[in-house]
């Protein structure tokens, strides 16, 4: 049997994409490396009854209504808010920065009303090249030398195991700086966890009498099988995998950052009082995440799953890492993906494929917007 469309990679973006087209009556085959579908944000109930993000922490947030809808579909999200702490100067502090956080750092008791005039003071005594040219520069510009030596130089530095001199700017849009006391860490309409999972999210997903599954399969190797199993001429092939690989590294190799993340059952009901804090300065990882309290699982259970990420240079690709170099050779790649979806049989799609810090609910749009714009033959 032939398809009509072939989707590398069942994570979200792949999932996405194969499920809008089997609606729109494509027969679909998506190829899977893994044996188990959700891509990074793959997810397993442990032994201890508390569901584990086998990728790290994921918490879907977003304001775009079109996928809050789309993912309720195969869903329900348990209501989470997430709040993160950051261990600095021996203290547990709300982080991203709000009035309660310079209150704590600075032992002031300013309102919220005072709180730019504060950082306009810092920002003042502070040096960086205006308007910012990296992410040390962006910011400083919006919080001074000091909150950023506290918060974000040493996480910086060992998240991506280089200068913040050298990362792009648009890195330090993820975290907002808030003059109120909102001490969430994202400000989302709507925010949430798969009641069940992202795992069977996604499963419901691709739960379609138009889509096959290959699992364990690398669309590398397969080679012309792989085509061979598309309808000739006319067939789709959507690629969510790394966009240099793709291309036989042409351009040269982007670079990825990954993480080990080790996982630990505690004996104790509870390890911290939230479920993600960040560890700047001390230690070797970047944050601790306490699982408990993303599912509500398990609550009078004296065990408890926690996990530390441990940011490293090889690995699974979690992340893209946007510096000078690997933009220049990304926008390389990607003059090659627009001539090729132009042609009307490809599709790159999600953080791999187009080498873009995407969030979830962005991954999903993306591959809502391509998906409909190739059945529209856009
Ligand atoms: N960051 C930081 N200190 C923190 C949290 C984040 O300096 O306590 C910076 C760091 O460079 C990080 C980036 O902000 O890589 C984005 O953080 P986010 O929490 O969005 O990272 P993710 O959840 O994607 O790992």
């Amino acid at each position: 049997m032939k398809f009509d469309c072939l989707v590398v990679g069942a994570g979200i973006s792949g999932a996405t994409c194969a499920r809008l087209l089997a609606e729109a009556g494509k027969k679909v085959l998506v190829i899977e490396k893994q044996k188990n579908s959700a891509g990074n944000c793959h997810d397993y109930l442990s032994k201890e009854g508390i569901t584990i993000h086998t990728h790290g922490p994921h918490i879907f947030h977003t304001n775009n209504k079109q996928v809050w809808n789309f993912l309720n579909r195969f869903t329900e999200f348990r209501f989470f808010q997430h709040r993160v702490l950051s261990f600095a100067d021996g203290l547990l502090i709300p982080f991203p920065i709000n009035v309660d956080t310079i209150n704590m750092v600075y032992n002031t008791s300013i309102t919220t009303e005072e709180v730019l005039p504060f950082l306009e003071k810092e920002v003042k005594k502070s040096s960086f090249t205006n308007p910012p040219q990296n992410f040390r520069d962006a910011v400083v510009s919006q919080v001074g030398e000091r909150l950023y030596n506290l918060f974000f130089k040493n996480y910086t530095i060992k998240q991506w195991g280089r200068q913040p001199e050298e990362l792009s700017a648009e890195i330090a849009k993820r975290i907002p700086v808030r003059t109120n006391r909102d001490g969430r860490y994202f400000s989302d309409q709507y925010q949430g966890i798969p009641l069940a999972g992202y795992t069977k999210m996604a499963d419901n997903m691709l739960a379609h009498e138009n889509i096959s599954i290959m699992f364990g399969a690398d669309y590398f190797k397969l080679g012309d099988l792989a085509s061979s199993l598309l309808d000739e001429g006319k067939g789709l092939t959507v690629y969510t995998g790394e966009l240099d690989k793709f291309f036989d590294y042409k351009y040269g190799e982007l670079e990825y950052r990954s993480l080990h993340i080790e996982f630990k059952t505690i004996e104790q009901q509870l390890y911290q009082s939230v479920a993600v804090v960040n560890y700047p300065n001390d230690y070797d990882f970047t944050r601790i995440t306490e699982f408990k309290h993303m599912t509500g699982e398990c609550p009078t259970s004296e065990k408890t799953v926690i996990c530390m990420e441990y940011p490293k240079e090889k690995g699974i690709p979690y992340y893209v890492v946007i510096t000078e170099s690997n933009t220049k050779k990304r926008e390389q790649y990607m003059a090659d993906v627009k001539a090729l979806e132009k042609k009307g049989k490809h599709i790159f799609t999600g953080r791999l494929a187009e080498y873009k810090y995407y969030n979830m609910d962005q991954a999903v749009l993306a591959a809502i917007e391509k998906t409909e714009n190739y059945l529209k033959g856009l």
